[in-house]
């Protein structure tokens, strides 16, 4: 039995993709514990960010003061077109939006379930990928901030869905779709003033889950609404565990919660 304060996976790009859980300090394979019965037990407390102890969240994963203060919490890390870093206008924290929105941004296509747009930074491209899903990522084009990937990414809405279905995405339901294709066809539909930032390369990653039975039925399962979630897995996908049961676990969602971890 292990205490610990659930946070997104940490994923390795691998063939399938590795997944690891924070425990005591150290990393610890998720993958070998397919096949074998786990248990998170909720104590009933949640932590903010800034460590504050609650019973619930204010909003995702804040406090209330985290949640309007923070620039990590601001309405531009969901709306990347609000960035206003590159103008040297501040929304929350000018020092930090400066480092985080002026970096390499790619805005990508992705198939989790359809085909979709997607914007990030560079570096975290394929953890993106993995952490929603997709089997298959390519990318459109490259920008030098996060505003402008934005901008392109709202254009590019008119012609591509921005969301993933993740009920198909966790019954493998995924559309066959030759990225490749879809990108010419896109850059064909592109208005001139991104045509800079198309990203000439055709790099297509295929990504392989440690999956083999999707279920059929798929039903959501969480701490709040049951204190004890204790379930024999048989996958993982995007920040997913998947059980025996047809129960799906979102970890990610549960980044906070103060929990005892039993593998048995
Ligand atoms: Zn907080």
């Amino acid at each position: 039995m292990y205490k610990v304060l659930i946070d997104k996976m940490k994923v390795v790009n691998s063939n399938p993709v590795e997944y690891y859980f924070l425990i005591n300090d150290s990393w610890r394979s998720v993958n070998e514990l397919i096949g074998k019965k786990i248990s998170f037990i909720w104590s009933g407390y949640v932590f903010c960010f800034c460590n504050k102890k609650m019973k619930k969240f204010y909003r995702q994963n804040f406090c209330y003061d985290c949640f309007w203060s923070l620039p990590q919490a601001s309405p531009s890390i969901f709306k990347h077109e609000l960035c206003q870093a590159h103008l040297g206008i501040e929304e929350r924290d000018l020092d930090w939006e400066k480092k985080f929105q002026l970096q390499t941004h790619v805005v990508y296509l992705s198939i989790s379930s359809g085909v979709k747009v997607g914007v990030t930074r560079k570096n975290s491209v394929e953890m993106r990928w993995i952490d929603q899903g997709a089997t298959e990522g390519i990318v459109l084009a490259e920008t030098p901030n996060r505003y402008l990937a934005g901008k392109m990414e709202v254009y590019l809405k008119q012609f591509l869905a921005d969301k993933t279905s993740w009920i198909k995405m966790l019954q493998g339901e995924v559309d066959g779709v030759d990225l490749i294709a879809k990108k010419k066809e896109i850059i064909n539909l592109i208005s001139d003033e991104f045509k800079p930032y198309i990203f000439k390369k055709n790099n297509l990653q295929k990504i392989k889950f440690p999956i083999e039975n999707y279920p059929k039925k798929i039903k959501s399962i969480s701490l709040e609404k049951q204190n004890v979630v204790e379930e024999k897995l048989i996958g993982i996908k995007g920040q997913y565990l998947i059980f025996e049961s047809d129960c799906v676990f979102n970890v990610r969602k549960h980044t906070g919660f103060a929990a005892e971890l039993v593998i048995s």
